[in-house]
């Protein structure tokens, strides 16, 4: 009997960890990626709970953890650089602001895509452009490679997938008004291992964190109501980051200064809430389906779900919709508690005494009131990452 086939669309952490999976449990897998490169671009990401579990069983936590970014905590600093509310990396699987396993998002990737490379197929520089699920399976077009049928479809692009629209074309994503610009600058003397974070007033946080390959990860992040940011050219990026920061003071020159030369990222955060991720042979992962913004999330739950996605597919290789079904109803509650955390505009005040008020929670938080009560939510970015029960899928465990 031939092997079912399964393409997924989008090869960053969500994607080629299903494609291992998957592969583990005996489907013949695509995978397509709209770069034609594997993309390396991004800074820490963090992996806590389920999902580092989900790393533990591909027998990939070592190597996670070589490439940790060695950061040791979060500190808050003022306009003079002097900090005044610190924070220490976690000690286990689940807590603290800096997680205890956390790596840059372009090294995961590589990781997880080297797990599946040698067991699944990669088209790299294409995209899907049409897909005609018939209930037997999808006949999918693609804009370079030909047209193939496939027993079922993942769709793992991202918050702002394109794809997911072919399938759920009422899909209405919030809009949580945050540009986050991500620069890679050249490290310097004073330069420590702990993120350093600056709330500099008007929307506007500047963040500095250490990285694990000799360089400073710099991140500008900013609450406005203007949209369409990310969708400027890297020189009007830089012209609008000038403007809006250029009267702050501490490690702000020295970034602004850095940006005509630095590896950049631009992201305007997206939250994604769908009454659904799936229909017939066609199911979302990953932030296509639940990006919950940017508290630190995200790729515990893409492992997470990804890992789930392929135990349900491979228990019912015949009835995709019933593995699609099971799959929701697992990683639901994961997905819901993250997207219930707080949002970006209440870690980015606008007025001033916001501004001191946040501060003055900072200053709590950190202390000992802070270790009883626990911390404040503006700055804790633990996710729910143990919410679920982790399924054993028996031999596929084992087999990855
Ligand atoms: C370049 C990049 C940098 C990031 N940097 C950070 C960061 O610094 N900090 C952080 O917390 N999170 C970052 N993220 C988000 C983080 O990776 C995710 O929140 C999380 O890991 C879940 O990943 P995902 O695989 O579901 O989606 P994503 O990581 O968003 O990956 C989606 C993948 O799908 C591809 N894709 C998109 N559209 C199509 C299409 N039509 N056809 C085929 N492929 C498509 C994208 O190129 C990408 O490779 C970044 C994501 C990307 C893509």
């Amino acid at each position: 009997m031939s092997r079912p086939t399964v393409l997924i669309s989008g090869a960053s952490i969500a994607g080629p960890t299903a494609a291992s999976w998957m592969a583990a449990a005996g489907w013949d897998v695509t995978v397509v990626e709209r770069f034609d490169h594997l993309r390396d671009e991004g800074q820490n990401v963090d992996v806590r709970g389920n999902g580092r579990e989900v790393l533990r069983r591909m027998g990939l936590e070592d190597a996670v953890r070589a490439h940790h970014t060695s950061e040791t905590g979060v500190a808050c600093v003022d306009a003079d650089g002097h900090p005044y509310a610190t924070f220490p990396a976690g000690t286990d699987d689940v807590g603290g602001v800096t997680a205890e396993l956390e790596i840059l998002r372009g090294q995961l990737s590589r990781i997880v895509y080297d797990h599946s490379a040698g067991s699944a197929e990669y088209l790299f520089g294409d995209r899907i452009t049409a897909l005609h699920d018939d209930g037997r399976g999808v006949d999918v077009e693609f804009a370079h490679s030909p047209a193939r049928r496939f027993d079922a479809v993942v769709i793992a692009e991202g918050s702002r997938s394109r794809t997911r629209t072919l399938v759920f074309p009422d899909t209405d994503i919030d809009e949580l008004g945050l540009l986050a610009v991500y620069a890679t600058i050249p490290r310097t003397p004073g330069d420590d291992r702990q993120w350093r974070v600056f709330w500099g007033g008007r929307g506007r946080l500047v963040h500095v964190r250490p990285d694990n390959v000799g360089s400073t990860r710099a991140m500008l992040s900013l609450q406005s109501d203007v949209r369409g940011l990310d969708r400027l050219d890297r020189a009007d990026v830089v012209t609008v980051l000038r403007e809006t920061y250029g009267d702050l003071g501490w490690e702000t020159p020295r970034i602004l200064a850095a940006l005509d030369d630095a590896p950049l990222y631009v992201d305007q955060i997206a939250r994604v809430r769908l009454p659904t991720w799936h229909r017939g042979r066609v199911a979302l992962l990953g932030d296509a389906a639940w990006c919950a913004g940017p508290f630190g999330t995200g790729t515990t739950t893409a492992l997470a779900g990804a890992y789930v996605l392929a135990g349900e597919l491979g228990a019912t290789p015949d009835d995709v919709p019933a593995a699609f079904a099971r799959y929701e109803s697992t990683i639901r509650p994961l997905a819901d508690r993250a997207q219930a955390r707080v949002l970006p505009r209440h870690a980015h005040p606008r007025a001033r005494w916001q501004q001191s008020l946040l501060r003055a929670g900072l200053r709590i938080a950190a202390g000992p009131v802070g270790d009883a009560l626990g911390r404040i939510p503006a700055l804790d970015r633990t996710p729910p990452a143990d919410a679920i029960a982790l399924p054993d899928h028996g031999a596929l465990t084992r087999a990855a």
